[in-house]
């Protein structure tokens, strides 16, 4: 399912960026040949108001030192200056001014599109984009993509294996890549108890949560 160029927009909370996100970009981006994957920390999460996040600012410093270097991955700062809640349907109309719609591939974990019936204006999504939905460990009892594709997309058809289409609008794409059963929480909760988050996040991440002490205090 080649298409070719194009940019993968990764919207997420990122705290912290961990190598299930970078391992998410890189899937897309080489089963699409898409030219780039932008990834783009939220400013304030709408599903996760009630929780304390760390600031936008570290958040995206920290993704843009994992990506120093590879030039296919970018930080994107488009939901920087957002006050209140990040929506995704908001963050996709200002992208349109610049990005036309059927080049753009906005990326989501299964988990997170198991969801999508409850954000704002979700149906207009697809309007504005294509959508890649990316399978997700630890996830049994969800909504599989599939059937959350035929409960709130109804007019989709597949018709190709892992592609839905329906006319006048963006197509959705399910692209199956290694699990990678890593999650920021996981992360958060390691870091807490001091111990060793190696593994789970770029090297220069690592060092910047032992630097700045971040997750030290519950959150
Ligand atoms: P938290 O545990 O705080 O919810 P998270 O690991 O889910 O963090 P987010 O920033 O919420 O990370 O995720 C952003 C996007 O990346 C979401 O669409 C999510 O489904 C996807 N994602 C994150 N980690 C993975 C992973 N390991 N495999 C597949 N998709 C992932
Ligand atoms: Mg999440």
């Amino acid at each position: 399912m080649k298409v070719q160029g194009g940019i993968g927009l990764l919207g997420g909370t990122f705290d912290p960026l961990h190598n299930g996100h970078l391992a998410v970009a890189r899937a897309v981006r080489e089963a699409l040949t898409l030219d780039q994957v932008w990834l783009i920390p939220a400013s304030r999460p709408p599903h996760k108001l009630h929780y304390p996040i760390t600031s936008f600012d570290v958040r995206a410093a920290m993704i843009r030192l994992a990506l120093a270097d590879d030039p296919s991955l970018v930080l994107s700062l488009v939901e920087q200056d957002t006050n209140g809640p990040s929506f995704s349907i908001d963050t996709l109309e200002r992208l349109a001014v610049s990005l036309d719609a059927r080049q753009s591939y906005f990326i989501i974990g299964a988990d997170a599109f198991a969801d999508i019936h409850s954000w704002k204006r979700f149906r207009e999504i697809p309007r504005l984009t294509n959508l890649v939905v990316v399978n997700r460990d630890g996830a049994g009892n969800m909504c599989q993509p599939a059937s959350c594709i035929k409960k709130h997309f109804p007019d989709y058809r597949l018709t190709k294996e892992g592609l839905y289409q329906a006319m006048g609008q963006g197509d959705i794409l399910l692209v199956d890549m290694s699990r990678v059963d890593i999650s920021s929480t996981r992360v958060r909760t390691l870091a807490r108890a001091g111990d060793d988050i190696s593994a789970l996040v770029p090297l220069c991440v690592a060092a910047e949560i032992r630097r700045q002490g971040l997750y030290r205090l519950a959150i």
